[in-house]
């Protein structure tokens, strides 16, 4: 580690600005002292995924002094035995390593031996035993590990112990750090050098920068080449991972700061020696790309394997390092904001608690923390307005359109992202003055049976597919996107006229976790057309097969359906391989040419929804999966005949809960006919008038606009 970084964690740890990162740090350190007997010989971790309850997917807790009962904070059931045991071992054994480094970053700060001390004996146990383990895992995607069940989680818990040492290590005896090196960190390089991914992929990212990490410790140039250079070294990863546009590739923000996070680990002791990676411009631009992707309300969109939606504000520890690393006055402002502007204060809970950002208390802050002034003038509505702004890349596939105090969505066209893509091109969200309507809830642990079963499918997206089967892996494309004077809208595409996608020779899908058939898509082609108006999201989807195809439109909404019972009947129609468990209440009946459907929306106010269809249609109801799986969405699957070409129109209005919903008047509701060109005339008429709009559908891009506003 550099001289300045440790001089600027002994300065920052005496400031009294950095008060709240020192108090955190010493609780932290203190998680040390609550180690109890822990053994070192023979330990054999499982994968922590599997450390759910089964019936609601809550985290165990994990207790130190009961290493063989884990039990449900949710339910109070209580697991023993395997794999639960194994798992125990492997959070004792992280939190060790996350142990060594807390006290060596203390004691950086305040030298205190004992705690010196108690670092240095972990690291001495693991080198006595390291090379004991048993190579063992059989975890799917992932290689084996030897103190854990996958080598992702060695290459965590060694990052932790790397940096740990390289604090250390000059207070340890000359014998005491030859045993480290040879009983510990030479071997462990070599197991994850034998056991580097062969793809591009955020283990991969994990896997070399602790490769790389160890040969910066050891001084070995040979072990640090293997950790960055060559095919799907570090250096790959970063120029084949990061999308144009700074988007980690595997399209979910949960992974993109996890590829930053060890990202910047690797950086804490590569800075100032040959193998920096801080000046890379794709480096930069990951700490950018949220920045400009965030949604009103501040969060960040649940998309392919990632948690539920969070506040941006979550992450802005990270920017402590893009602000030292980049001097950039955005990251500044958004610090400013997550401290002292409007976010401060706010919550975020997820399984584990909840968390406020209003402190300044990170060991980020403490390592890369400047100076940053309280200035009211500059904080507050900077993340409002960049949350407001429309942003469009065709690189990530995200196209995010906003009108102010009013709708906002996100349309996701960009490349199949691999393992955790959940097959949803053209996936659309919405929202209404911050609120969520329709909804992508990312997903839970894997561990848990509706990670598999449900959040991974097409259906479980408000996307297009062929009878509710699988997308199989494409890239999708942005036609266009544009602003206009009665609001703003994007068109995208997806294709399955020809095989292949952007990362296909860089990533590695076993096939039983391939779960699409590519059949049925033979020949589909899907097209969407957003728009945005001041009180009105319009949705087209255009689905084409050379082929007669049933095809199906989901929308799933954070909310409720208001619907009379008597209309529905109990619906069994099977939608592609989704085991029908997971529609629940599922009710259906034919549709009429146009309808019109209410929901009331869980962060208040209703949503009423008019749709049509070109061709005879059904519509099934049912209450599906949120996130946490305790929670539902209330869903609604439109289906055709077979068919080779229908188009979908849906119009989305927000009404104010309180107003009873009016009956409507005879004349209002959505009308959708075609045009003497060739073209389709789409009217939508309310109590406030009527609203035109034109489109045609050409080859590879769409006429479209609004013709008047009466
Ligand atoms: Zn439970
Ligand atoms: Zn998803």
């Amino acid at each position: 580690m550099l001289e300045i970084r440790r001089e600027k964690l002994r300065a920052n740890g005496r400031s009294p600005h950095f008060r709240a990162a020192l108090a955190r740090l010493r609780t932290e350190t203190a998680e040390a002292a609550r180690i109890g007997e822990v053994d070192f010989a023979g330990a054999r971790g499982q994968w922590t995924h599997l450390y759910h309850c089964h019936a609601d997917g809550a985290a165990l807790r994990f207790d130190w002094e009961q290493p063989g009962c884990h039990v449900c904070p949710l339910c109070g059931t209580v697991y023993a035995g395997e794999p639960f045991d194994g798992c125990w071992i492997s959070i004792a054994h992280n939190r060790i390593a996350k142990a060594v480094y807390h006290a060596a970053l203390l004691h950086a700060i305040e030298p205190d031996e004992a705690l010196a001390t108690t670092a240095k004996r972990y690291m001495l146990e693991y080198a006595e035993h390291y090379s004991d383990y048993a190579v063992h895992g059989e975890i799917p995607y992932n290689g084996p590990g030897k103190l854990f069940a996958q080598t992702l989680d060695e290459a965590h818990w060694m990052l932790d112990l790397a940096a740990g040492y390289s604090l250390l290590s000059g207070e340890l005896a000359e014998e005491e750090n030859s045993r480290i090196r040879a009983g510990l960190l030479a071997p462990c390089a070599e197991f994850l050098i034998a056991h580097k991914e062969m793809q591009i992929h955020n283990h991969a990212v994990l896997i070399t920068s602790a490769i790389g990490a160890l040969g910066i410790l050891l001084g070995d140039d040979a072990v640090a080449s293997a950790g960055l250079d060559g095919e799907y070294g570090l250096r790959d990863q970063i120029a084949r991972g990061i999308l144009g546009d700074g988007f980690w590739y595997e399209g979910s923000f949960t992974y993109h700061f996890y590829a930053l996070r060890a990202l910047l680990s690797f950086s804490l002791l590569a800075e100032g020696t040959a193998w920096d990676v801080r000046n890379s411009a794709q480096l930069k631009a990951m700490f950018d790309f949220p920045l400009r992707v965030v949604l009103p309300g501040g969060r960040l969109p649940a998309l392919n394997d990632s948690g539920p939606s969070e506040l941006l504000v979550a992450y802005a520890s990270l920017y402590e390092a893009g602000l030292d690393f980049y001097g950039d006055t955005r990251h500044r402002l958004l610090l400013q904001e997550a401290y002292y502007g409007q976010e401060a204060g706010r919550a975020a809970c997820n399984e584990e608690g909840c968390v406020t950002f209003q402190a300044r208390d990170s060991l980020e802050a403490l390592l890369y923390g400047g100076e940053l002034p309280d200035t009211e003038a500059e904080t507050g509505s900077v993340l409002q307005a960049w949350t407001e702004r429309s942003f469009t890349s065709a690189e990530s596939g995200l196209t995010k359109l906003v009108r102010p105090a009013g709708w906002h969505a996100l349309l996701k066209h960009g490349p199949f992202g691999g393992e955790h893509d959940h097959l949803d091109r053209l996936g659309l969200q919405l929202g209404y003055e911050g609120r969520p309507v329709l909804t992508d809830p990312g997903t839970t642990a894997y561990g848990v049976p509706a990670h598999y079963g449900w959040f991974k499918h097409t259906l479980a997206h408000n996307a297009p597919s062929v009878g509710g089967f699988d997308q199989p892996p494409r890239d999708g494309r942005l036609a266009q996107a544009h602003d206009r004077a009665w609001g703003t809208w994007a068109e995208s595409a997806v294709d399955w006229t020809e095989y292949g996608y952007r990362m296909q020779s860089s990533i590695f899908l076993p096939e039983e976790l391939c779960p699409w058939d590519e059949r049925p898509y033979a020949g589909v082609t899907f097209r969407r057309i957003v728009a945005l108006a001041d009180d009105l999201a319009l949705d087209v989807v255009l689905a084409e097969a050379l082929e007669a195809r049933e095809f199906c439109l989901a929308q799933h909404i954070a909310g409720e359906w208001e619907v009379p019972c008597d209309a529905w009947l109990p619906n069994y129609h099977a939608f592609g391989a989704i085991d029908g468990r997971w529609l629940s209440a599922h009710r259906g009946r034919m549709s009429g040419p146009r309808e019109t459907l209410r929901a009331k929306l869980r962060a208040g106010g209703r949503m009423r929804l008019d749709g049509w269809c070109s061709v005879p249609s059904s519509m099934s109801l049912a209450d599906t999966p949120d996130n946490p799986p305790t929670a539902s969405r209330a869903t609604l699957i439109r289906s055709t005949q077979a068919v080779r070409t229908a188009m979908f129109v849906h119009a989305y209005r927000f009404e104010d809960e309180q107003a009873e919903p009016a009956a409507s008047a005879p004349k209002e509701g959505l009308d959708v006919s075609p045009t003497e060109d060739g073209g389709w005339r789409i009217e939508l008429r309310t109590g406030g008038g009527a609203r035109r709009f034109r489109l045609h559908w050409h080859d590879t891009s769409a006429e479209f606009g609004m013709t008047d506003d009466l």
